[in-house]
Parts: C-alpha cells; sequence; structure tokens
C-alpha cells in the first residue's frame, strides 16, 4: 500500500483511472490520510460523496487558470497614521462554471495536497503585479499583498520568479507584500527562514498572517525576517466587547514595537474596534467595515 499510494501522489488529474475503482478509492483514502496527518485509512462509501467531487475540482484547478475562472479580489489596508490606503490585499477567487464562486478556504489546501499550489502561487502574484503596473500607469502606486503558503516557502524559484517579473513590470520591490500564516513560518524553520531571507534581500516585504493563533517562541520571531504582523481576525472581530480580546492585541502590538515591526489588524468590522486600535497604536487595519475585498473594478470606484 505504501509504493501504491506514492505512486499515485504523482498524479493530480483523477480521469485517467476514475474508470477504475480500486485504483479510484486507494487514491480517496490516500487524500484523506493528508488531509488528517494519518498514515493509515480504510476506504468507506462515506468518504466517496465528497472526495470524488473535491478530487474532480483538482483536476480541473489548472484548466481554470487558462480558462480565466480565477480572479483576484482586493481588500484595503488603511494606514492609521496617515489615514491612506498604501496597500491592497489580494484575495483569490475562483468562479467555477457549474458549481459558482468556491472560496479559496475550500481549495488551497487541496491544491497544497496535490501540488498544485505553486501554479495557483505564481498566477497570483503575476496577476497583483501586473495589476500593480496598471495602477502606476495611472498614477496610482498602490503596494499589493498576495498569500504565499507554506509549500512555497520550499520553492527555491519562488525569489527569482518574483525578481523577474518586477524588473519586467519595473515595480519597486518593496511594493509587494507576502502574507504568509505564522504556522507556516514555523513549521519548518530552516528552509522557511532561507526563503525569506532571499527574499527579505531584494526588498520585498513580509508579513506573518493569522498572528496569534500558532505558537512562535520569542525567540523565532526574533529571528524572522519579517517587516509586519497580521494580528488574527479571531481576535479583532468582537474587540470592542471583549475584555480579554483587548488584552491579547495590546500584548501583540508591544511584542511588534519592541521587534520593530509594523502591526495590521484584520477583521475589523465596526467603528468602535477601529478607535481602539488607534488608541493602542496599531500601524494599518483591514476589514468589512473599510471594504470587503472587492473585484477590481469595483475596487477602483471605491
Ligand atoms: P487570510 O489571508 O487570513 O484572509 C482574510 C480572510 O478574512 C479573507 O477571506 C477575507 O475575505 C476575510 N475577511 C476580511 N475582512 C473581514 C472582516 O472584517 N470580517 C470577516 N468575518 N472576515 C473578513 P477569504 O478571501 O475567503 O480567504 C480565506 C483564506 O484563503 C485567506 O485567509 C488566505 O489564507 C487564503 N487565500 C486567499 N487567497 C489566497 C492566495 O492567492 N493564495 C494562497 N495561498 N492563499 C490564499
Ligand atoms: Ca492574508
Ligand atoms: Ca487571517
Amino acid at each position: 500500500p505504501t509504493s501504491l499510494t506514492f505512486t499515485l501522489s504523482q498524479y493530480d488529474s483523477l480521469p485517467i483511472y476514475s474508470s477504475q475503482p480500486l485504483l479510484l478509492r486507494a487514491d480517496i483514502a490516500m487524500y484523506r490520510c493528508k488531509g488528517s496527518h494519518t498514515k493509515i485509512r480504510v476506504f468507506s462509501e462515506e468518504l466517496d460523496q465528497h472526495s470524488v467531487q473535491r478530487l474532480s475540482l483538482m483536476s480541473e484547478l489548472k484548466e481554470a487558470l487558462i480558462d480565466g475562472q480565477l480572479s483576484l479580489h482586493y481588500q484595503p489596508k488603511l494606514s492609521l497614521s496617515s489615514g491612506e490606503i498604501e496597500c491592497t490585499e489580494c484575495l483569490i477567487r475562483w468562479e467555477h462554471p457549474e458549481y459558482g464562486m468556491i472560496r479559496p478556504d475550500e481549495f488551497i489546501g487541496l491544491a497544497e495536497q496535490t501540488g498544485s499550489i505553486r501554479t495557483v502561487t505564481q498566477w497570483a502574484i503575476k496577476t497583483a503585479l501586473e495589476q500593480q503596473a496598471r495602477w502606476r500607469e495611472k498614477g496610482f502606486l498602490l503596494g499589493v499583498a498576495v498569500n504565499i503558503s507554506a509549500l512555497d516557502l520550499a520553492d527555491m524559484s519562488l525569489p527569482a520568479y518574483v525578481g523577474e517579473l518586477q524588473t519586467r513590470l519595473r515595480l519597486p520591490p518593496e511594493k509587494l507584500t507576502l502574507e504568509v500564516t505564522e504556522s507556516a513560518v514555523m513549521e519548518d524553520t530552516e528552509t522557511a527562514m532561507l526563503a525569506l531571507e532571499n527574499l527579505r534581500r531584494m526588498g520585498v516585504q513580509l508579513s506573518i498572517d493569522d498572528f496569534g493563533t500558532g505558537f512562535s517562541s520569542m525567540a523565532q520571531l526574533k529571528q524572522m525576517p519579517v517587516n509586519e504582523l497580521k494580528i488574527d481576525k479571531a481576535f479583532v472581530l468582537n474587540l470592542a466587547s471583549n475584555q480579554d480580546d483587548q488584552t491579547m492585541v495590546r500584548t501583540f502590538l508591544s511584542l511588534a514595537e519592541n521587534l520593530g515591526l509594523t502591526t495590521v489588524a484584520e477583521g475589523v468590522e465596526d467603528q468602535a474596534a477601529q478607535d481602539l486600535l488607534a488608541r493602542m497604536g496599531c500601524s494599518r487595519i483591514q476589514g468589512y467595515h473599510l471594504s470587503k475585498p472587492l473585484p477590481v473594478e469595483a475596487f477602483e470606484t471605491w
């Protein structure tokens, strides 16, 4: 079974063997193993339903990229000191011809498991930078932030890919921020550190996303070549009414200050939270109160 699963894992398009029930079922069980980080999983009918749909979705992902079914939505980050929008986060959307809008939470994890995440990440970075170049032509040099996954930090060709695009489009490196989750950075510290250092040397900005949900130590954080801490929305959504959240956010902000990092609070849904964060000294905010992520035309109007 071990060699079977390894052989199968090289394919990310299911239809090749979808007519062969044994292989199909082994494949479904394998994906369940990967998803739940267990080594053995026995196939059952109940696993089938969901998996078949998800697996066939994955085989469609690369086509969707070529076909223009993927797009980026843009959500502004407001600088509390200048009152200006200096940067926008780019969030991926998949408009599937049959299933409608598929949220990133539903396919990014799968793309990581099947190895298509690199293609997705490269597409997102290229699309964001080309958009940035178009905005610059209109007179706005707006920063863009793109989410990358833990696996991208093991991709040694990523820094060169970013660098070549920025040179070709004549864009300043510091106007790109890569957001990477706290857990991703901590997972494989050595490789991740190397990748982060390469990007940092190029001048690209780095942000630790979902901060507060992982378990980084002070010592690890101090060594990270990052510029920004992005406080997870779990601590921000009810900030105005929750004393514990206020204590946590205050702690994160002073931690960031001591490490010389700027801060972003995501998930700001009301003015009360925005006012509190301004008083606490947070550098930037992001959230529905300001704007939801918007398609490019709507974002430009906003
Ligand atoms: P994230 O990077 O933590 O992004 C924040 C998520 O919170 C986004 O969900 C955003 O729409 C949502 N959000 C923003 N403001 C508010 C608010 O005020 N209240 C609430 N309740 N939610 C808010 P979205 O767009 O569904 O993205 C989910 C996750 O998918 C992202 O979490 C990110 O981890 C991942 N993702 C999105 N685009 C990409 C991408 O291009 N590449 C990779 N690797 N991951 C991506
Ligand atoms: Ca993010
Ligand atoms: Ca988050």
